[in-house]
């Protein structure tokens, strides 16, 4: 198959060609075949909008996807070559922060898999997320290109044009084939301009944030600490959504919609609020087209839906209605108009206005009250909207508000990540797993068998082992197969709580420096972005760095503990992690992880959680049982109301417990700053002791408790054996495509 395409790309034989070439020979055969099986033809269409698509590399998955995975890495192998080396040349497009983005890259994966039509809709960040490097003990942010020629991108004929407050711009699109799994092929349509200068990127990310035209595209969410950075996120959010309304309105319109019918040829997604101007939008746009006012309103509640992923209310988008003015102030009578009605409809209730009292914008509220659902993300996250966040609007509409606990696509996390596994799985229980999740069940038949249980551990070692290999490759640290490895990876943010994490590991060390010593050496490794304007997340970085280098020099604790921190967390190297864990950290403050996706993928690999009752672990906890899961911490009603009574004294704590006490104080102590650095180590340290604003001391003791629990029971490793095989059998509901198939049935209905 590959001989022929070299032959003629080339005019020679395999073995002779060198690895772009490869590459690019690879690239042509995916484009090929992906575009045979394009999804055509039918009435309805879905557009899976959102700013974040964190695909990942793109190579293995679509040949997994299109059954020719084995068959190409065969040919290859016959000629001498590696398929492995290939995989390792693709750059990774980070076009998104974490789990928002990695959601919407496995969910396009589901829609073709299931063979719905559906695209997804975002933006061409020419440098995407940066990519993070150490210096110092600190975060370093570099840009990262991706775009390259061969590439991914297929530049399409469509031609779009924005209209801004000041100017006007041609814009571009860009398509990525997204297959689906031995089914049909949909597309990814990433909107550019022509006219993004690469070059106004000097150091490190640093660039003129003022000169739209050229920098629209340039970063995935530029620093929007200042008001520059506020307004570009703006621009990219209406030139998105510009460019998507116009996709969609076309389309339809080719596929025989008369507009006034345009519920019955498009159903539109909004994933989280940075799309939410595609409400007004489509309403201008169906205006233009001599549409009245109430009809095109309600075309639009009919056409939109809502997803909603966070509670934390610094992450609930509002912006200024100057902002809109000056970049889409063709938006703004729009958006007037609806929040009058919305004032008159509701007696003027502040808490559903879309505009405030300070002239802002509520991009949530515009998309309840003018979609027609509004979805959680788990059913813990969906539980709290409804009765505490989002009240106010679910009394008013009980019937948009749904759940869609979220999921993850088993292709890139089993079959492409855990080749070892996906085969065992498929010698033990059949193939069947493979086109249906809900079959991973049938392992739980061999729960009790010795073979079986036997052949789990031996791969999970020879995962570690792997890891074990790429990280003294890639970042020369040696750690041993023989440690449990424990691992957090996710983004940075104080929810999420590393600091927890690391305040047990000083814990263990000052332990260890006592004489206690574990019984099996423990790795805990980390891997994380934080956002370069997020100070405390840069501290958390730094501490966690700084503990790595003290206990890597210290020949008395190295043996029985190490910690560390792996460098630019993304796709590929969570792809490398995650098989390879024992125990996966989801130790967030419950009630504030919305779902996490993370869990699931671990859960898949055989690692057994810890955590906190939040978000998906709840459906994890009540899927595994109490013996397959760790669980701590204070629930999700004990922590809204400590919020709501405003009470919490961290240092109360830290004074009544000693243990804690002397972990955190070990932040600030002479060894500690004399490997960092004094200001930034303090600066966190008080953060601790008079705020802990996610409450990681009234959980403290309880995760100690919980992880020399799960420490202690690893060392059987037979009934471990069996935790792992239950938590891999019942992990089947966590497929994205049974999440895609209930967003179809309860929304879509494609
Ligand atoms: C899955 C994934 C995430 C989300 O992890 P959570 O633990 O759910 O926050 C973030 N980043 C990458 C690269 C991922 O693959």
């Amino acid at each position: 198959m590959l001989e022929e395409i070299v032959s003629t790309m080339y005019g020679k034989g395999l073995d002779r060609c060198s690895t772009d070439e490869l590459y690019g020979a690879l690239l042509s055969l995916v484009q090929r075949k992906a575009g045979e099986r394009e999804i055509r033809g039918k009435k309805k269409k879905l557009y899976y909008i959102s700013a974040e698509f964190l695909i990942g590399k793109l190579l293995s998955n679509n040949l997994i996807n299109l059954g020719i995975y084995e068959d190409v890495k065969r040919e290859l192998a016959k000629a001498g070559k590696s398929l492995a080396e290939l995989e390792e040349r693709e750059p990774e497009p980070s076009l998104g922060n974490g789990g928002l983005g990695r959601l919407a890259a496995c969910f396009l994966d589901s829609i073709a898999t299931l063979g719905l039509s559906g695209d997804g809709i975002g933006l061409n960040y020419h440098f995407g997320l940066f990519r993070q490097t150490f210096k110092k003990r600190r975060q370093q942010e570099e840009k990262n290109p991706w775009i390259e020629k061969p590439g991914w991108l297929i530049p399409s004929e469509r031609h779009f044009s924005v209209t801004f407050g000041d100017f006007t711009v041609p814009a571009v699109m860009y398509d990525i084939l997204v297959t689906g799994y031995e089914n049909g092929t949909n597309r990814l349509h990433l909107f550019d301009l022509d006219s993004v200068e690469e070059k106004l990127v000097k150091k490190g990310i640093d660039f003129d944030k003022t000169r739209i035209r050229e920098n629209l595209t340039l970063f995935l969410y530029p620093d929007d600490s200042d008001d520059a950075g506020r307004l570009l996120r703006v621009y990219q959010q209406y030139f998105m959504v510009s460019c998507g309304a116009q996709l969609i309105v076309a389309e339809a319109v080719e596929r025989g919609s008369n507009l006034h019918d345009l519920a019955e040829y498009a159903a539109v997604q909004i994933n989280d609020t940075h799309p939410s101007m595609v409400i007004p939008e489509l309403i201008r746009l169906l205006m233009k087209e001599g549409i009245e006012w109430d009809e095109a309103v309600q075309i639009v509640t009919d056409t939109c839906a809502y997803t909603n992923h966070t509670i934390l209310a610094e992450a609930l988008e509002k912006w200024p209605v100057s902002f809109i003015e000056k970049v889409a102030p063709a938006l703004v009578p729009i958006i007037r108009r609806l929040d009058e009605r919305v004032k008159e409809q509701y007696k003027n209730n502040p808490a559903l206005a879309i505009i405030d009292g300070e002239n802002r914008v509520h991009m949530a509220r515009m998309d309840m009250h003018f979609g027609h659902s509004v979805n959680g993300v788990a059913y813990l996250h969906t539980e709290i909207l409804k009765n505490s966040e989002l009240r106010d609007f679910y009394e008013i509409y009980p019937e948009k508000f749904n759940n869609k606990t979220n999921g993850i696509t088993f292709r890139r996390w089993l079959l492409h990540c855990n080749p070892l596994l996906a085969a065992f799985l498929e010698e033990t229980i059949g193939p069947e797993f493979r086109k249906d999740a809900d079959k991973l069940e049938k392992l739980l038949d061999y729960k009790d068998d010795d073979g079986v249980l036997q052949r789990l551990q031996e791969i999970k070692r020879e995962n570690k082992q792997r890891l074990a290999q790429y990280l003294r490759r890639t970042q020369r640290t040696d750690i041993s197969a023989d440690s449990i490895f424990d691992i957090q990876v996710k983004r940075l943010h104080e929810y999420k709580r590393q600091q927890l994490n690391v305040l047990y590991a000083i814990h263990k060390y000052l332990e260890i420096k006592k004489g206690k010593k574990p019984t099996r050496p423990i790795t805990l490794i980390f891997g994380a972005k934080a956002a370069p304007a997020y100070v405390i997340a840069r501290d958390i970085i730094h501490l966690i760095l700084c503990l790595q280098k003290l206990i890597e020099r210290d020949r008395e604790v190295r043996p029985y503990l190490r910690v560390v921190m792996v460098e630019n967390y993304n796709v590929t190297k969570a792809e490398k992690l995650i098989p390879a864990c024992d125990i996966s950290e989801q130790i967030s403050l419950a009630s504030k992880e919305a779902s996490g996706t993370g869990n699931m993928k671990f859960m898949l690999n055989g690692a057994v959680t810890i955590g906190t009752e939040d978000g998906a672990n709840v459906e994890i906890h009540e899927l595994v049982g109490d013996g397959n899961i760790y669980v701590f911490g204070e629930d999700s009603d004990t922590v809204i109301a400590r919020y709501e009574r405003g009470d919490y004294c961290s240092r109360d704590y830290y004074e009544k417990n000693p243990d804690l006490k002397e972990a955190v104080d070990f932040i600030v102590s002479k060894k500690m700053v004399r490997i960092g650095n004094k200001k930034q180590l303090t600066r966190l340290y008080d953060e601790l002791l008079n705020k802990d604003w996610f409450m990681t001391f009234p959980d403290y003791p309880s995760y100690v408790e919980a992880k020399e629990r799960a420490y202690a029971d690893y060392e059987d490793r037979r009934a471990w054996a069996q935790k792992m095989l239950v938590n891999i059998a019942k992990a089947g509901f966590f497929s994205s495509d049974r999440t895609i198939a209930q967003y179809n049935e309860d929304i879509w209905h494609l």
